[in-house]
């Protein structure tokens, strides 16, 4: 085996990390124990249907970090799709994220935003200024408790099987609430769905004479060249798999959540008339339904099938596909374990959302991986 790194996951994260050190010049291994690379950004077609269907779960791209945006922009290009979601409660359709548009509905009124502002602070009052301390805390710091128990208490329940004051206040911070009916679901500057489909987008970034990608390979498989014992030591590696199955889980399990995603190819040109769908309530078993014909309208698809995907959500076990860091306290105290284990561990870098444990969206694991080729692999030990 030629190389001068081995980069193990071929995520956005380990792509990015092949690309750029490919184009310096670096002979560059990338290994995934999946078939396919792109990790969880992987999409493909439905054969029936021909719709591009994203096989971990709806993906959407989107950005403020305009070197991020740059970058991304040398493989593909992006259409002009604006994610938009709804979310049904006790029979009814309500737009998210939570804005004026919810507000109104919700109370059956027609409030202006300051009557809506007051009224919300009015209802958020009960932690008298506190800092919020969880999720549910900051819940109800933001949008008061009958919408928090409304729109966010149960689905939180259901996507993270984890009780909300003990899960970060951070999770939720990620939606926006507004007090316009602007019901975009991202406030990012720049935001699309790659053109060409998201594998388009992939292979582009991994086309490279110095990348050889190897598929179908795990790293902690010790019967091949590049499994960790063969390769740990001798040249410089980076790893994106989960941090505890690196450390063979000696600081204990971290906590993970996994999906479900039950596919179903429906005679019927347009199930919902939207790409996302949520469910609020406790008595519906799944998260969400992903309509995928809507992602691409400038497509042209079938009008007489549709592909719709339900999500339903878990904890991980060690067999299954780790998707969201669920960060509890004791998770943050075993992290702060497996970060002194990963500083021993000398030419091994840690990268992506199973390796540092964060809840990365894409655009956050390239901007990551591309720093880290400037701060650590382009100007340290990483030889030709
Ligand atoms: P991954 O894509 O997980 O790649 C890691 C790779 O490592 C995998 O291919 C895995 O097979 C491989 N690997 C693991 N262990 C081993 C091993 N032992 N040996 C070899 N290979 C191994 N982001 C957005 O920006 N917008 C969205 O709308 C969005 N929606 C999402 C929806 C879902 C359901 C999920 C799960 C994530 C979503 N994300 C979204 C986040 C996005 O998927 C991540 O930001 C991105 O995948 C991170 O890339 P990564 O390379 O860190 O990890
Ligand atoms: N959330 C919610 N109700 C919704 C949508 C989101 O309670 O209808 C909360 C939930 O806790 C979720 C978080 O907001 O985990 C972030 O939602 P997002 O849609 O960003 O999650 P992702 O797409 O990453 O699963």
């Amino acid at each position: 085996m030629k190389a001068d790194l081995v980069v193990v996951g071929a995520g956005l994260f380990g792509l990015t990390v092949a690309e750029r050190m490919a184009s310096e010049g670096r002979d560059v291994v990338v290994i995934d124990r999946r078939s396919h690379i792109g990790g969880n950004a992987y999409s493909e077609i439905e054969p029936t249907t021909g719709i591009e269907v994203h096989r971990y779960g709806a993906h959407l791209f989107h950005t403020s970090n305009e070197r991020v945006w740059e970058y991304v922009n040398r493989f593909t290009t992006f259409t002009d799709y604006v994610h938009h979601v709804y979310t049904t409660h006790r029979g009814e359709v309500y737009p998210m994220p939570i804005n004026l548009g919810t507000v109104n509905q919700f109370f059956r009124s027609a409030m202006g935003p300051q009557a809506a502002r007051e009224l919300i602070a009015e209802q958020a009052a009960e932690l008298g200024g506190r800092e919020p301390q969880n999720l549910d805390e900051k819940g109800v710091s933001l949008i008061g408790r009958p919408l928090y128990e409304a729109f966010i208490r149960s689905y939180t329940a259901k996507q993270w099987q984890t009780d909300p004051t003990e899960l970060p206040a951070s999770v939720i911070a990620r939606l926006p609430v507004r007090f316009t009916y602007d019901n975009r679901y991202f406030n990012d500057t720049y935001e699309g769905l790659p053109t060409g489909g998201y594998t388009a987008w992939l292979e582009r970034m991994a086309d490279h004479p110095r990348i050889d990608v190897r598929l179908a390979t795990d790293f902690f498989d010790g019967s091949h060249e590049l499994s960790k014992s063969a390769v740990v030591g001798q040249v410089p590696v980076v790893y994106t798999g989960p941090v505890d199955r690196y450390f063979d889980y000696a600081e204990g399990d971290l906590s993970w959540r996994t999906l479900d995603f039950e596919e179903e190819v429906l005679p019927v040109g347009d199930f919902q008339g939207t790409s996302v769908m949520n469910y609020a309530d406790a008595d519906v078993p799944y998260t969400r339904i992903h309509e995928f014909r809507h992602f691409h309208p400038e497509r042209d698809y079938p009008q007489d099938k549709t592909v719709i995907m339900r999500e339903f959500s878990r904890f991980a076990g060690r067999d299954d596909e780790p998707y969201y860091p669920v960060n509890t306290a004791s998770d943050r105290e075993r992290l702060l374990a497996y970060r002194e284990l990963m500083r021993g561990e000398d030419q091994v870098f840690f990268g992506g959302r199973l390796g540092t444990y964060k809840y990365l969206d894409m655009h956050m694991a390239i901007g990551s991986a591309l720093v880290m080729v400037d701060q650590h692999l382009t100007t340290s030990g990483v030889a030709r």
